[in-house]
């Protein structure tokens, strides 16, 4: 199967592995506990629940579509990778895959830390209570507004990711009477994908400044002579949808030794670096995610070794994930509106959301699963491409998928793996209201994001 596009972002080639999809599973009403949240089953009457409560009531109680989302799972990965990197790491959850205030107080209380990487998701964190000093400020054309209010806050660090920023966030935080503390993001030539990695020595993209050239050795130099600034050490992030370790070993290896330069040169050992997120999820059942604790030994491994054989001491180690922890939590579940039968080719399988909900198919050509889940259901298979309700012909929620064909209007469809990127990229195209956000745990739900109303709409709409 050929694909013009990879999950993780459209400058990534084709990965995907030969033959997905190429037969339907052997039971269909089967859900992979590996593509579901942990608490997902049928009960006796074939119905899919998730922390007790069942779809068909979820629908009834709080409309469709709507995401919903396993706090107890939430929960447990977010424990899983403070655990597994134990004390001597620090977690930071990435608040672009998935941010809201109850995200915000879950992590705080599992003892995370959290990346926002713009005003509106730093007030997310703030107000919810998040403690400043445990967030980091990202992001490649921060506002000066924005770094203002961030230093103001007290924020832990901030990620600086260009010449510019370094003088400006000096300055702010020197009008401030601050030393802010930073750590600078640099492009190592590493462009990672879901099944390989390329080490380059450039990267052609917007974010960090390059190790190529000295640019790297260069902003380090500047931001070490500025008053404002403290600088607590260099940050990689190398892609997104990873599952091989060794983009991260190239990664690592150029980081140390950058730090071994800036030692050489100004005798001051960096205690920190910053290894980003990007850690891949299952999507489907093709897909072999690693656990938390084997990439934390994995991760930590590395740096050591590195570290060892530069002579030098081991920072202290920090990761984002942002999908690993959130995307595998939550699934969409949709009402089935009409079903399509296209001879020879497929049946079309319109549900009351789309692109609009979930961008990833028409962005990156990602894959999905989907599951029949207000019921059982004993019918062949059939070849079926889920789309959503958008006026464009690349709405597509899942590409290719095997759904029973007895399905019928009315029906409901769940997608699973949609914690990440869903709903924090959701628009209002054709003016539909976006879904809330139902979280459930032990048998209760509870919106934690509300579903938009035309009322909300027309608010902005100032006539
Ligand atoms: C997007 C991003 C992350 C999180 O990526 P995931 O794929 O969700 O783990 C972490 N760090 C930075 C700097 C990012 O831009």
């Amino acid at each position: 199967m050929s694909r013009s596009a990879h999950p993780a972002g459209p400058r990534h080639a084709d990965v995907l592995p030969e033959g997905h999809y190429s037969a339907p599973p052997a039971d269909l009403n089967v859900l992979d506990q590996k593509v579901w949240a942990q608490t997902v089953g049928r009960n006796d009457d074939g119905v899919v629940t998730v922390g007790g409560v069942d779809v068909k009531t979820l629908a009834e109680e709080y409309g469709t579509p709507a995401y919903v989302l396993d706090e107890a799972d939430f929960r447990a990965r977010a424990r899983a990778w403070r655990t597994a990197f134990g004390a001597d790491a620090d977690v930071f959850y990435a608040g672009k895959a998935f941010l809201s205030r109850a995200v915000v107080r879950w992590l705080d209380e599992e003892g995370l830390n959290l990346d926002v990487c713009s005003g509106g998701e730093l007030a997310t964190a703030l107000s919810a209570g998040m403690p400043a000093e445990r967030i980091a400020f990202h992001g490649n054309n921060k506002s000066t507004e924005e770094i203002h209010r961030a230093v103001e806050a007290g924020v832990g660090r901030i990620v600086l990711d260009s010449f510019q920023e370094i003088v400006r966030v000096a300055h702010i935080a020197q009008s401030l009477g601050k030393r802010q503390r930073v750590q600078i993001r640099i492009t190592v030539g590493v462009e990672a994908h879901t099944h390989e990695f390329i080490a380059t020595a450039h990267e052609d993209q917007k974010f960090g400044i390059p190790l190529a050239g000295g640019q790297a050795a260069e902003a380090v130099r500047r931001a070490l002579q500025l008053d404002g600034l403290e600088v607590i050490g260099i940050h990689s992030h190398i892609g997104s949808q990873i599952f091989d370790m060794s983009g991260f070993e190239v990664a690592a290896h150029r980081v140390v030794g950058l730090l071994k330069d800036i030692r050489d040169e100004h005798g001051v050992e960096l205690p920190e670096i910053d290894l980003g997120g990007g850690l891949g999820i299952a999507y489907t059942s093709a897909d072999d995610p690693r656990e938390p604790h084997e990439i934390a030994k994995a991760l930590t491994e590395i740096v050591g070794r590195e570290c060892e054989a530069a002579r030098l001491r081991t920072p202290r180690i920090s990761v984002e994930p942002g999908r690993a922890i959130v995307g595998p939590t939550a699934f969409t579940l949709y009402e089935v509106g009409t079903v399509k039968p296209l001879e020879g080719l497929r049946t079309y399988v319109s549900v009351d959301g789309g692109m609009s909900d979930n961008i990833r198919t028409a962005l990156y050509d990602a894959e999905y699963s989907v599951a029949l889940v207000s019921r059982a259901s004993d019918a062949e298979p059939m070849l079926a491409r889920v789309v959503g309700k958008h006026c464009e012909s690349g709405d597509i929620v899942v590409k290719d998928a095997f759904l029973p064909a007895d399905l019928a209007p009315g029906d409901l469809l769940a997608v699973p793996a949609t914690g990440a990127y869903c709903r924090s990229m959701a628009s209002n195209y054709n003016h539909v209201l976006r879904p809330p956000v139902v979280a459930v745990k032990d048998g209760e739900a509870r919106v934690i994001v509300r579903r938009e109303t035309e009322e909300d709409l027309l608010r902005l709409d100032v006539g």
